[in-house]
């Protein structure tokens, strides 16, 4: 499955959206957070920067250095809460340990929250009080399943094994299996004999990112499976995914690759909820 062509598509679109919505007097604008020197966040905020660019969303960088008390934090987030131009609030994570990232996360207007991490939207999500187009919904579920529809991959009556249970991946992708009628398996660091129920899949994610410890082989994939890739691994400086690509694309009827697949399209998936945003202060 190739994330990246799609995602490509989906800019194209969104810089027509964007190009009208300027034209009606409106720059939807993202606001982003970052602590600290950390190499890899300095890197994904410059991703981000470049994706707001090429699709004419401006994109605002706050940079704090990492001995920012918590409290500093909250107030500038409080600033572009009330600050009419802003639409989107992006806080680069992880954060320093003296921050209390939840509390964070919980500070940002739920109408800003372009991660879609805030308790207000993640019991929107829920509770199924959601529309995909309308709501903001976490970036990398909301483009794992973008992924799947282009590829008319039915979920319904599918049994989907997800190893993460993370609040950015697992959780809410679970959630989003569900309300399409798969059943649904969590899978984290503590269930016994994973690859019992891996290979019981019909759709296999595997977030974990902890290469060489751990590997999806092929031995842990049924054949005919989806199997979706989205760890992140630096291996010898390169970009490898969880799953052992070239033996499990012989056995998979789809597999989404790292790099190439579910990242393109978290990063796309972003600037969607950027324009919901900016839909979400209009409506304000
Ligand atoms: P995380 O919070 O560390 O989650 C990792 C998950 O893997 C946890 O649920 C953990 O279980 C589980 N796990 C760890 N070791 C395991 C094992 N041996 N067997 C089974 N499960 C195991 O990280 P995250 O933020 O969700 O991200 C996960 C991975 O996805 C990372 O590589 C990250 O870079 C990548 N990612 C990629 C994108 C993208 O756009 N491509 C977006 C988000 C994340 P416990 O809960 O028990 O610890």
């Amino acid at each position: 499955m190739d994330g990246k062509t799609l995602a490509e598509e989906l800019k194209r679109e969104i810089a027509a959206r964007v190009k009208t919505i300027k034209e009606r007097g409106l720059t939807p604008t993202l606001a982003t957070v970052l602590v600290g020197d950390d190499t890899s966040s300095r890197t994904y905020v410059s991703g981000k920067r470049r994706d707001c660019e090429e699709v004419g969303i401006d994109f605002k960088l706050h940079k704090l250095s990492s001995s920012v008390t918590e409290r500093e934090l909250l107030g500038l987030i409080e600033k572009l809460n009330g600050d009419y131009k802003v639409h989107g609030i992006f806080v680069q994570l992880p954060l320093p340990k003296h921050i209390n990232r939840k509390k964070v996360t919980a500070s940002i207007s739920p109408r800003k929250d372009v991660d879609g991490l805030h308790p207000y939207n993640v019991g929107k999500l829920w509770l199924g009080m959601y529309e995909s187009e309308n709501d903001l919904l976490p970036c990398t579920p909301k483009g794992i399943v973008k992924l799947l529809d282009r590829y008319n991959i039915e979920l319904e009556g599918k049994l989907a094994v997800i190893i993460n249970r993370s609040d950015l991946v697992g959780k809410p992708l679970a959630k989003l299996f569900l309300d399409r009628n798969a059943t649904v398996v969590v899978c984290h660091s503590k269930t016994p004999e994973l690859e019992k129920q891996t290979r019981t899949a019909d759709v296999l994610v595997s977030a974990v990112g902890r290469r060489p410890s751990f590997v999806v082989s092929e031995k842990m994939v049924k054949k005919g499976a989806v199997v979706v890739d989205v760890g992140m691994n630096y291996v010898g400086g390169k970009l490898q995914g969880d799953v052992d690509f070239e033996r499990v694309k012989e056995k998979a009827s789809y597999i989404a690759p790292v790099p190439g697949g579910v990242g393109p399209m978290t990063r796309v998936m972003l600037l969607h909820n950027v324009l919901i945003a900016t839909k979400l202060a209009e409506g304000a």
